[in-house]
């Protein structure tokens, strides 16, 4: 099977005919042959999607008009809900009942932003009876989508739904571990009318498709979801052409127990929030801070239950752990299970290949304790199931050690103390913080990170923000006194 790029509405190969493959996360089988796009292919995309945006008809539609073709995209995902699930559990490893709620969302996030633009109204400043300035909303340009591999479509179309909802055409860049899914994209496209060029799709490694898309003088605006390093790679690159960006990066986000915590709601958060999505998850809760007073018992039960955790083939509905993306990452995530022995944490579950499973990238959920600030699985993102526990003393020792990385995306907070809850609220440095709850996200709420998870915020109108421009227009309703130069 070969995937091809998607440019000005035709199935295209590489202009060099260069291709690379991708394997199954499951077997590590190659099975798929993706053309790699270099820069010449990124340039026809965007002449395309620049044509679109001078010429076309999309940045001029009507808001209520651009639903109408937004709310048919959901429809035409949802009729593929089954098919996309096996594909994204094919080619990223993910359990097939953790896949099947991908496509939901990313059906909901088209419906969403259908809804965003049906009621989006512009500002208007009345300046005395003098004048009356009003604010334009429009497309920015062509927008340029850089994705990463895990939930490759939901993340897709968190992206496309916002940009293609303000008038923008796009190029999207997937990400090279994962471009099974995004091949059903122009299917559905042309299934729910979008004009040609407005949608293009370009396949390739980052540092070439994805470092041409972002240099190229003709996108004003990049969207990047990825690792912090990529994104100060992007931000250097992008110095040139001074684009907008907008950055969701990496995190090594917090789980905070305190002892007067309903305990066993906090250990279901704390083993779903770092298990789940094979803990390849931005927001995933990787250090567990717990109450000294509760930490032997709270560790010993949150390993008890991890041993427990269900590895296996990502196409069985009883799998709640699958395979890691790719044997690089699978190297890498291993590699910092060592490390964390080394260090000198205690490894109370997992740690290793489990016994049933000899071929892909399988790995059983890791449990370190006794893990310190000075330690580095504390300090990097491991992006797999590893998760680090932590005692604290006090309050203000908890804050320490939640801020004590140069991540801050997300934090989960146990208390029944509503005053502390509040405290810990304004002193966390994070983007997001959830209270007795696990990580559940209304789309209309700002989403992003502070520090190095990320510079500005998407999620409902912010999103909308990154892909418009904001003219005003001063309009003076009385003569207003100029000053007149060179009257003598
Ligand atoms: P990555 O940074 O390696 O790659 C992301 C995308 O960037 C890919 O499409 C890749 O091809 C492209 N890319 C790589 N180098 C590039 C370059 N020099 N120029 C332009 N594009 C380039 O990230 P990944 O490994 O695919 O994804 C995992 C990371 O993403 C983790 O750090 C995770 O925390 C982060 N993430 C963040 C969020 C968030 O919302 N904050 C969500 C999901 C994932």
């Amino acid at each position: 099977m070969t995937l091809e790029h998607y440019i000005d509405g035709a199935r295209v190969p590489s202009i060099s005919g260069a291709t690379f493959t991708s394997v199954e996360p499951a077997t590590n089988e190659a099975y798929l042959t993706v053309a790699a796009g270099r820069a010449e292919d990124v340039d026809a995309a965007v002449t395309a999607a620049r044509k679109a945006f001078s010429d076309g008809p999309w940045p001029r539609l009507p808001g209520e008009e651009r639903a109408v073709i937004l709310r048919r995209i959901a429809d035409a995902i949802e009729a593929r809900d089954e098919r996309l699930a096996s594909l994204e559990c094919r080619d990223t490893g993910l359990p097939i009942t953790q896949a099947r709620g991908q496509a939901r969302r990313a059906a909901q996030n088209f419906r969403f932003f259908a809804d965003v633009v049906t009621t989006l109204s512009e500002d208007v400043y009345r300046v005395g009876s003098a004048q009356l300035n009003y604010v334009l909303r429009k497309p920015a340009g062509v927008a340029g989508l850089i994705t990463p591999w895990n939930t490759p479509f939901m993340l897709e179309t968190w992206k496309l739904a916002p940009a293609l909802a303000a008038g923008c055409p796009v190029v999207l860049k997937p990400a090279e571990w994962s471009p099974l899914s995004a091949g059903l994209l122009p299917d559905i496209m042309e299934e729910a009318g979008l004009p040609p060029g407005v949608f293009n799709l370009v396949h390739g490694i980052g540092e070439e498709a994805g470092a041409a898309l972002v240099a190229h003088p003709d996108v004003p605006v990049i969207s990047f979801t990825g690792e912090s390093a990529t994104g100060q790679a992007i931000m250097r690159n992008a110095a040139g052409t001074l684009k907008t960006l907008s950055m969701e990066l990496g995190g090594k986000s917090p789980l905070i127990v305190f002892d007067d915590a309903d305990l066993e709601r906090a250990l279901d958060a704390a083993v779903f929030g770092v298990f789940s999505l094979n803990g390849e998850r931005c927001t995933a809760s990787s250090r567990v801070l717990v109450h000294a007073s509760i930490y032997a018992e709270f560790t010993a039960r949150l390993a008890a239950r991890a041993a427990q955790v269900r590895v296996g083939a990502p196409s069985d509905p009883a799998t709640e752990l699958g395979a890691l993306i790719h044997p690089e990452h699978y190297a890498r995530v291993a590699g910092y299970v060592r490390l964390g022995v080394e260090e000198g944490a205690r490894l109370a579950a997992g740690g290793a290949r489990p016994p049933h499973l000899p071929h892909g990238n399988f790995l059983a959920a890791t449990v370190f304790a006794d893990v310190t600030p000075d330690m580095r699985i504390f300090q990097e993102e491991i992006f797999g199931p590893v998760v680090c526990v932590t005692p604290f003393g006090t309050e203000t020792e908890a804050i320490e050690l939640a801020n004590a990385t140069r991540y801050g995306l997300a934090a989960y907070l146990w208390t029944n103390d509503l005053r502390r809850a509040h405290r810990m609220a304004q002193a966390i440095e994070t983007g997001m913080l959830w209270v007795n709850s696990q990580n559940v996200r209304d789309l209309r709420t700002p989403f992003g990170g502070v520090k190095a998870s990320g510079l500005g915020r998407e999620g409902g109108r912010h999103s909308i923000d990154v892909y418009t421009v904001s003219p005003i227009v001063h309009l003076a309703t009385e003569d207003l006194p100029v000053p007149r130069f060179g009257t003598g």
